[in-house]
């Protein structure tokens, strides 16, 4: 599933190829995404010159003249620029046309991928409102952190994982950041002392920054924006990684089912 760092490669991809082009036209050739994507999209944004391209959490925003499509990439979508319009494959359900001649396909199997328009500022959109802060952000601080963990009768890993408290933070990303922080996901959001959050947010933000820097993790079927895998899956921890060696200690990394995810960790190196 693409997560944080695929999605903002994705992004960086995607960019330099729609910044300053004018859309002339956005074919729908399958309606049943997540959400129906509206009927009247494609009028809505026909003729509008792309002003820049961002990302909120996992959601690419497409800056328009008049509005902004707010995208998801889903369990499986992916994106990809094409010079010529070659021909349709299996589940590709939208095309975005520019005047460069080239356009941005999106292509999603299993389809809880979706696109949506706005007029009004994104971040009013029900998608993205309700959103803790980003990871990379500065509001995303040891001290708010510890505040938001002081009443929490929830384990740790499952608090990172909630969007309200901050973004884009997956099952892969959270484990990795517990084991650099040395923290099990286990324990108590709200026992962890000052250090140890301290640490947290410093993995976080090490993770996700690393994983961005190679284009993120690649599980199984993601791709890029330019069709390449990441290469963040070498330099995992502990994810996925049971039975196997830790790679700062040599004791075997262990599994667990928590809140019916997989996690993994170093009973060693995380206290
Ligand atoms: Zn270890």
């Amino acid at each position: 599933m693409p997560e944080l760092p695929e999605v903002e490669t994705t992004r960086r991809g995607i960019a330099p190829h729609l910044t300053g082009r004018r859309i002339t036209r956005l074919v729908v050739h399958d309606r049943r995404l997540r959400w129906p994507v509206a009927e009247d999209l494609p009028a809505s944004v026909a003729g509008q010159r792309v002003l820049d391209v961002t990302r909120r959490a996992k959601y690419l925003l497409i800056a328009l003249e008049r509005g902004t499509l707010i995208l998801h990439l889903g369990m499986s979508g992916s994106l990809r620029v094409l010079d010529a319009p070659p021909g349709r494959r299996l589940h590709d359900h939208l095309d975005i046309e520019l005047d460069s001649g080239k356009l941005l396909r999106f292509n999603d199997p299993r389809r809880f991928g979706s696109l949506h328009f706005t007029a009004a500022p994104p971040g009013d959109h029900r998608l993205l409102a309700q959103l803790g802060p980003e990871p990379l952000d500065s509001e995303f601080t040891e001290e708010y952190l510890y505040r938001v963990t002081r009443n929490r009768r929830v384990a740790i890993k499952p608090l990172l994982m909630n969007s309200h408290v901050v973004v884009g933070v997956g099952n892969i990303y959270a484990s990795e950041a517990l084991f650099r922080a040395g923290v099990r996901p286990g324990r108590m959001a709200r026992g962890l002392r000052r250090a140890e959050i301290a640490r947290l947010v410093d993995g976080v933000r090490e993770v996700l920054r690393m994983a961005i820097g190679v284009g993120g993790t690649t599980l199984r079927d993601y791709v890029g924006a330019d069709g390449k895998p990441g290469y963040f899956r070498q330099k995992l921890f502990v994810y996925e990684r049971a039975g196997q060696p830790c790679r700062r200690c040599g004791n075997p990394v262990r599994h667990r089912t928590q809140g019916q995810r997989s996690t993994y960790f170093c009973a060693h190196c995380q206290a």
